[in-house]
């Protein structure tokens, strides 16, 4: 799936590997037009962020675990992007969660609904590893929200108390907040809607995220909560450091 013509020791190297994913996710057409300028968009933050995890990242990203963790009906939501660039990382996570992935789509269509679907049951399988993937028969319906973005099952993304929704849209980041759901957005815009909205918003590109968190799982989970963790506050880190540079 990684097999690119970049060399590992170009500087650029993993920003190119990214591009691939992405490449391919639009081969096996899970991703909608605009894709390609939402990714466009990301990696002009993270340039701005030293493409780097910050320990004020870090912080929401435990803070965002432990929540998880403690969940009682944890649903992690997954949109084109996501399934392009960090499908196996999501369902590691789910697995270790022990809970669904739902497939949740903005531009929802039954082509891209199927293509996304195969391709995390195509990773499962290679990973070895059986996780529940909701959203190809929604049975529920997201309130405050018209048409088919509101679509859901309530099994997962309805019944949820903890919802991990990286690089959602800001209007649905925002029902499923009124909802009174805890919401983790992943998001390299600080100023976005949904990095606004969110209930946790861990401002960091979502490979390094996942990839963090997967290997943070066997950890003592004590050590995953941060107390103090207030979102306002590590928003306003996210831009301070965009603002004065980044050592
Ligand atoms: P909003 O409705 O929240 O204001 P938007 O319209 O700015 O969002 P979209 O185009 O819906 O944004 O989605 C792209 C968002 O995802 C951008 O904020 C972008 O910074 C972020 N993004 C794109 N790629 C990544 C990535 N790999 N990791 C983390 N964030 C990303």
């Amino acid at each position: 799936m990684d097999e690119i013509a970049a060399d590992p020791s170009h500087p650029r190297y993993a920003s190119l590997l990214m591009r691939h994913r992405m490449e391919v996710g639009a081969a096996k057409g899970m991703l909608a037009d605009s894709a390609l300028i939402a990714h466009g968009r990301g990696e002009a933050f993270d340039y701005l962020l030293g493409e780097k995890t910050h320990a004020w990242a870090e912080r929401a990203m435990r803070h965002a675990l432990g929540c998880l963790i403690r969940a009682k009906s944890p649903v992690l939501s997954v949109n084109g992007n996501v399934a392009a660039l960090a499908a196996d990382e999501m369902i590691r996570l789910a697995h270790h969660l022990n809970c669904s992935l739902e497939v949740n789509i903005f531009y929802r269509t039954p082509e891209r609904m199927k293509a996304i679907i195969g391709h995390l049951e195509e990773r499962c399988e290679h990973l070895g590893l059986s996780v529940p993937i909701l959203g190809q028969a929604p049975n529920g319906r997201i309130p405050g929200l018209e048409g088919p973005r509101a679509a859901c099952t309530v099994e997962g993304i309805l019944n949820s108390d903890v919802i991990l929704v990286p690089l959602e849209d800001g209007d649905r980041c925002e029902a499923l907040v009124n909802m009174g759901k805890t919401v983790i957005v992943v998001d390299l815009n600080p100023l976005s809607r949904s990095a606004q909205m969110g209930s946790i918003t861990i401002v960091n590109e979502v490979v390094r995220t996942l990839t963090l968190m997967c290997a943070w799982l066997d950890e003592d989970l004590l050590s995953l909560s941060e107390p103090t963790f207030e979102n306002h506050r590590s928003l306003r880190e996210a831009t301070e450091t965009i603002r004065s540079g980044f050592d």
